[in-house]
């Protein structure tokens, strides 16, 4: 649930500003027009007005507040969203790297003065309808953020986070299970070997076995020296237990108050109802403090460094030998001078982003390595902002040559500059941005403003991007070589530089196996009889802590009549254009028109399946038509908001045999960019250009990102396999993007002569766009609808007329009318393999990581059968009233439960200690569900989590996408609803003895993880 530190910041790091939405609800005097009403000097509820400012831009009015008695700063932006957003950030600094900020974020979520039961935070996410909880632990500050759409809502969930951020009880239970404790192995067993346990403990050493987050971690630690960024705050394993209760205590009286607090609030709801509720139920408490929490500047060096730095080998590398990585990082200024930081992330840009951009071509072109080094280009997430640059996946041996390579294009873009149209495209991405609607628009402000008023810099000033854009336009037209100045400055003058390398050690595993079990000796030596008596009890309390069933009333929570009784309806208009079914959806876009079409692959060859993804991955990156690669970026950028191909299978709403296939090409442009975009398309599919050269620099590139997205996303690998042999569908998906496509794409990146793959791709390219077997979708505002109807007509019409022979459709295939009310009308053409035999399996892959990934996936029912809805709040409430405890809380693992979808009932864990064991957690759940040992308010608490989900908020861009996408209308979307309202306890008893109990059903069992002796000697599993 939580992302411990490094993956958060990384991921922070890449959420950059991401655009805003519409009017989504009407009424008489906007939020807007009512927040410009207050005036600055006005006090409300112990808070004083300081500044008021309309940012039209984005739509919203912002504003800043102080809170009288205790310093404690507020931004409200207010803005016509019913998506409410909260959110508070604490500036913390830690000095070590026992990870005292991330385990406090931790055990500040496990119980507080008016809400003692154990973890309110999880027990919330069953208790409400947020869109968006969360608490994330960044290199130098905590931030807790929620968003609901429920006015009561956003009340008690700003009760229960105000009270835990500032009313924790921190027991010291919680700390030894979310932090670290020694304890048995088998807890009940005190003649077990003493182990570490804790929840962080395990999420850390599950971070650092991903390469990518070593590098990370060590680069921002070096290049930082000095102070708070040369530690690691969320924990360095080897680190952590060295951390004592006491210092997490008192880590939280320093850094958790008022004082050194920032309040965001965001959405349609009224200011004084928020800042009332913050004054009575926590600042009223409080006297200021001097937090003396200040992040010094780095002071510069004089000279460059270099440092180097070790990791484990990764089996899945595209190229064995080169596995090293290099980068140079620069320190650049403060990140509270914004026009600055502006300039630099624009810059940033410019020099890596695309094919155009000067390092694209000097270092990934050359194919020295397999991409850019996991951390490249402008990051503004610390106090003074700093400039990547470097390769991973390349040999030892072209060190000195990429060096060489970076300096001297630093020195050719001083000589040459930027081209004024990349410039230009630059900015238009900026502007689609800006207009682009996205549903979680508060928290992207809230990441967008976090760092830079983390070090008192102005965030109004943040928001108001137009006038940076202005800003920087005139400075370029004043100073041609503006930009070429600024990369001399921060670039070659620079002297406060490090370059830092990464090779692979054989031992590394080994070493820090090793380093753990002297620090564990260590610290058992120094214990004594008695202190291992007390280890053991405290154990066996702390399980039966665990097991206590929770007394959870405390808490508050909506109600299932809370939740609207019916889904607002979203018109669609589905007609045939040039024999091609084409649906319009009116929505408020912005300007902006969003256009997919589904291609089947009904009539592709078989033996050119598995090649689809790289297909699509590649297709709109290799030139096309009259433009090279290159041009064809460039026009993509100055054209279009994207455009991109991805696989699809859908698994239909009746059958489970039955399933749709596909490719789905997206793209979005201005609506005076129509005709543009559509060229775009037809050049790409009637004569793209498939350069071997180019395509080995892209196979590398998606070699490489499949074989680092293992770590972070192995539960979704280890589902995916598991259900692969239960329907054709999950069969088609794991082809498509489990581990059999990752192996895929490794053997392709390790071909010399791709000669074959771009035949191959060739045929594929023949298969897709016609007109015959595919469809459209259409949204964009009711004015330029007509229009885009014409332009798409003109479009359908080239790509008839470049129609390759018809083959005859395959004899297994169904149709569905698209418009239930017209079964004459257009169709979805699904592929029927009703003598499908679902098997057993039980897969082992074998990976260099410290920890596990289990899954084990059932096959059930599809969406339109009645027992559905049942399997739906079954797996919910079986991972918040069973699963979470046992697997999480009990078994050390980062998390874990189960989850419906596609006709598959699936449990999995997430970075877990342990593989079989947490086979029988699933198999306990199951036990735990039939007995029927569970109350109506759990089935209650269930059903809000399970709408909490349905009813996420949907942007312009994606209504109507259900519908269009696997044939569920609104109608069928409402019975679902009726079904989910009325599922009672028998039901639930009734779905898991019928489905999940075994012997039942078929199922899939697959593991993720490190070598794993007791599976190996076991014949009933295939080990890969
Ligand atoms: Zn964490």
């Amino acid at each position: 649930m939580f992302r411990q530190a490094k993956a958060a910041l990384r991921k922070l790091r890449h959420i950059r500003f991401s655009g805003q939405q519409h009017t989504w609800r009407l009424k008489s005097t906007s939020a807007r027009d009512r927040a410009l009403q207050y005036k600055p000097g006005e006090q409300i509820h112990g808070f004083t007005v300081r500044e008021v400012v309309a940012v039209p831009d984005l739509f919203l009015t912002a504003v800043k507040l102080t809170h009288d008695k205790t310093g404690a700063r507020y931004l409200h932006a207010a803005r016509d969203d019913s998506n409410n957003l909260f959110s508070v950030q604490f500036r913390t600094t830690p000095m070590d790297s026992t990870g005292v900020p991330h385990i406090l974020e931790h055990t500040v979520l496990c119980g507080s003065e008016k809400y003692p039961c154990r973890d309110p935070f999880f027990k919330m996410l069953n208790r409400s309808l947020s869109t968006f909880m969360n608490a994330f632990t960044a290199s130098d500050y905590t931030m807790y953020p929620f968003s609901t759409q429920n006015g009561k809502d956003f009340q008690n969930l700003l009760s229960v986070y105000l009270d835990a951020v500032f009313f924790p009880c921190l027991r010291e239970l919680d700390f030894w299970q979310e932090g670290w404790r020694l304890e048995n192995e088998t807890p009940t067993d005190p003649s077990t070997p003493l182990v570490f346990k804790g929840v962080v403990f395990n999420e850390m050493k599950g971070a650092f076995s991903d390469n990518e987050c070593v590098y990370a971690q060590h680069l921002q630690n070096k290049l930082y020296p000095d102070h708070t960024y040369s530690v690691v705050s969320g924990g360095e394993p080897l680190a952590i237990p060295d951390l004592t209760w006491e210092q997490l205590k008192q880590f939280h009286a320093t850094h958790y108050h008022p004082s050194n607090a920032r309040f965001f609030t965001y959405g349609d709801l009224p200011l004084e109802q928020h800042l009332k509720q913050i004054e009575e139920e926590a600042l009223s408490r409080f006297d200021r403090i001097d937090p003396n929490t200040e992040v010094p500047s780095q002071s510069h060096w004089s000279s460059p460094r270099e440092d180097h730095v070790t990791c484990s080998p990764d089996a899945l590398a595209p190229d064995p030998a080169k596995q090293n990585t290099l980068c140079v990082s620069y320190l650049l200024g403060d990140i509270t001078n914004t026009f600055e930081g502006f300039t630099l992330s624009l810059m940033s840009s410019l020099m890596i982003s695309g094919p155009n951009s000067p390092f694209y071509k000097a270092l990934i072109e050359p194919k020295i390595g397999t991409d850019f080094s996991s951390v490249v280009g402008y990051d503004g997430s610390t106090k003074e902002a700093s400039f990547s640059i470097g390769l991973q996946g390349m040999a030892e041996a072209d060190t000195e040559r990429v060096k060489e390579i970076i300096s001297q294009t630093i020195d050719d873009i001083i000589e040459t500059g930027f081209e004024e149209e990349r410039i230009e495209a630059l900015l238009h991405k900026l502007e689609i941005q800006m207009k682009h609607q996205s549903t979680n628009f508060g928290l992207s402000l809230a990441s967008y403003i976090a760092s830079m008023w983390n070090h008192d810099g102005d965030p109004v000033e943040l928001l108001q991007i137009n006038e940076s854009v202005a800003r920087f336009r005139s400075a370029l037209k004043e100073n041609p070589r503006f930009l070429q100045e600024k990369v001399k400055h921060y670039f070659k003058e620079n002297t406060h530089r490090l370059t830092l390398s990464m090779s692979t050690d054989e031992a590394y595993l080994e070493k820090q196996a090793k380093a753990e079990e002297e620090k564990l000796q260590k610290k058992i030596q120094a214990l004594s009889d008695s202190d291992k008596k007390e280890i053991y009890e405290k154990g066996l309390e702390l399980l039966s802590a665990q097991s206590q069933t929770q007394d959870v009333s405390c808490l508050p929570a909506l109600k299932v009549s809370d939740i609207e009784p019916t889904i607002p309806l979203t018109p669609v208009q589905i007609s045939t254009t040039g024999g091609v079914p084409v649906q319009y959806c009116e929505q408020p876009t912005n300007g902006l028109v969003y256009f997919r079409a589904m291609c089947s692959l009904n009539n592709l060859p078989q033996d050119l399946k598995l090649y689809v993804p790289l297909f699509c991955s590649v297709i709109t990156k290799m030139g096309c038509g009259a433009l090279d690669y290159r041009q064809q970026a460039q026009q993509m950028e100055l054209r279009t908001g994207g455009m991109s191909v991805s696989t699809m299978v859908i698994s239909d709403f009746e059958h489970l045999d039955m399933y749709e296939q596909g490719v789905l090409l997206s793209s979005s442009c201005l609506e005076r960019n129509l005709p543009h975009m559509f060229q775009l398309w037809s050049d790409i599919f009637s004569s793209p250009h498939f350069d071997e050269e180019r395509l080995r620099v892209l196979v590398m590139m998606s070699a490489q990102e499949l074989a680092n997205g293992i770590s972070s996303s192995g539960h979704s690998y280890a589902m995916t396999h598991a259900g692969r042999h239960l329907t054709p569908a999950a069969d088609l998906t794991e082809m498509f993007g489990g581990m059999e496509q990752v192996k895929f794409m490794k053997r392709i990146a390790e071909m010399t002569d791709l000669s074959q793959v771009i035949r191959t791709l060739s045929r594929i390219k023949k298969h897709l766009l016609n007109t015959d077997n595919m469809r459209c979708a259409v949204n964009a505002t009711p004015q330029k609808m007509s229009d885009t109807a014409a332009q798409l007509e003109s479009f359908l019409k080239e790509v008839a007329e470049n129609k390759k022979e018809r083959r005859p459709s395959r004899p297994n295939i169904v149709e569905r009318p698209l418009d239930t009310v017209n079964p004459a009308g257009p169709s979805r053409k699904l592929i029927s393999e009703l003598n499908f035999h679902p098997c057993p399996m039980k897969t082992f892959f074998q990976l260099p990581f410290p920890v596990n990934f289990v899954s084990e996936t059932i096959r059930t029912v599809p969406f339109s059968h009645e027992d559905y809805a049942s399997l739906c709040v079954l797996a919910r409430m079986m991972t918040a009233k069973f699963l979470h405890s046992e697997i999480r809380e009990k078994g050390g693992a980062y998390g874990g439960g189960a989850r419906m979808g596609g006709g598959l009932f699936s449990f999995y864990s997430y970075r877990d200690p342990n593989s079989v064991e947490t086979l029988s957690a699933f198999r306990k759940g199951v036990d735990w569900a039939k007995s029927g040992r569970f109350t109506q308010q759990d089935i209650d608490e269930a059903k809000l989590s399970v709408f909490s989900a349905v009813d996420s908020p949907v942007a312009p861009a994606d209504k109507g996408m259900g519908r269009f996408l696997n044939g569920v209308t609104d109608e069928m979307k409402q019975n679902h609803r009726e079904r989910l309202f009325a599922v009672a306890h028998r039901n639930l008893v009734e779905a898991a003895e019928r489905y999940l109990a075994v012997g039942q059903r078929t199922r899939g069992v697959a593991i993720l993880g490190p070598e794993n002796e007791a599976l190996k000697k076991d014949p009933s599993w295939i080990v890969k």
